[in-house]
């Protein structure tokens, strides 16, 4: 992808390897999310009681909310082996087959970005999630046969950005689909000091605070700015992080104070200068943008939106008066205003 490394929701090798010590391994120490979290804790004490796998998952919502931490801590819970794999590694009926014979019963088989599997691994994907069967293909040509394998009783956990991007064969065989919702800045403040004192660092409230305030509603993103202020605090101030060396640090790094960064900022730009605050299709603003149209639907603008900047509507993208207060540009009236080339309707 382009200029997208500031896209801090997304994961960097960096940030793979430093999520692994700050993830959270239980329940108990999973932040936020606290309806789902009392939901699937019964549904995994119910699956112990009756010996059972637990039924198949569907976690959807933007990156870093904690997606895979949270089908990691299913497997920990219920006491089972996990196995990690992402739609787009398994490229055939055979790699597919050949993870899910390697389960055990009640093991969970964790598919991030699963809408990007490849359409025949989804079909034979339909089998094993109903019935726990596997179809393999056994000899060529005219004498080629179908032969049902039988599978462990595994659970499957699927993770996604946007549910509307699964097909629906796939959305119905799930028994939970799960929306996960950007953290409050009280949750995030947690933690932002969780880490911290998982890291050694020394850290006020009011400085995990302002972390908190600029981390997009997002976990990941608050442990990747944690770790930025950490080198300003130790190189620039005492050690320790305050309030101060939190917010001039992520000013210097282009964070303002509500968690925007360049991304977001060229993107309002682009909507609000150069075409007069919409509406404009996605995938005309993804072409000014030189963004691909994925990375706009699903990590800048669901936090736009959820700051309530833009609005998705039938004919485009529209900004709000608060995107155009933000940007400290003045909303053309609408006499003044320039009439826009028609678009196409998306
Ligand atoms: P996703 O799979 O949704 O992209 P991850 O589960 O990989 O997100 O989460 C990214 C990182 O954010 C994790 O390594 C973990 O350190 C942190 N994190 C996510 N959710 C939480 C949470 N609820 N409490 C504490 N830390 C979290």
């Amino acid at each position: 992808m382009s200029n997208n490394e500031d896209l801090s929701s997304l994961a960097s090798p960096e940030d793979r390897r430093a999520e692994s010590a700050l993830r959270p391994r239980s329940f108990a120490d999973y932040v936020g999310q606290s309806k789902l979290k009392e939901n699937l804790s019964i549904f995994v004490k119910a699956a112990k009681l009756r010996g059972e796998a637990l039924d198949h998952i569907l976690f959807c919502g933007p990156p870093g909310l904690g997606k895979t931490t949270m089908a990691l801590i299913l497997a920990e819970e219920m006491g089972v082996a996990i196995r990690v794999t992402s739609g787009p590694v398994i490229e055939k009926k055979g790699d597919l087959a050949g993870m899910l014979t390697g389960l055990a019963d009640g093991d969970i088989l964790f598919i991030d970005e699963i809408h990007r599997l490849a359409p025949a691994v989804e079909e034979s994907l339909y089998p094993a999630m109903e019935d726990y069967t596997f179809d393999i293909i056994i000899g060529e040509g005219p004498h080629a046969r179908s032969v049902p394998l039988a599978l462990s009783r595994f659970t499957l956990v699927g993770a996604t950005t946007r549910t509307g991007l699964l097909t629906s064969p796939m959305r119905n065989r799930f028994g939970l689909i799960a929306r996960m919702d950007y953290y409050s800045h009280e949750e995030l403040t947690k933690i932002v000091l969780r880490s911290a004192s998982l890291l050694d660092l020394k850290i006020d409230q009011a400085g995990a605070q302002e972390i908190a305030r600029r981390s997009r509603g997002t976990p990941r993103v608050a442990n990747r700015l944690l770790r930025r202020v950490r080198d300003f605090a130790q190189v620039e101030g005492d050690g320790t992080i305050k309030k101060g060396v939190a917010a001039s640090s992520l000013d210097r790094l282009d964070v303002d104070a509500i968690g925007l960064e360049n991304t977001d900022r060229d993107y309002l730009l682009a909507l609000l200068d150069k075409f007069g605050g919409g509406p404009v299709g996605v995938e005309t603003l993804a072409a000014a943008l030189s963004e691909e149209r994925d990375t706009l639907e699903d990590v800048v603008e669901p936090y736009l939106l959820q700051q309530g900047f833009i609005q998705r509507t039938p004919r485009g993208r529209v900004a709000t008066d608060h995107a155009w207060a933000h940007m400290g540009l003045r909303k053309p009236s609408a006499t003044t205003r320039p009439r826009q080339k028609e678009l196409p309707v998306e």
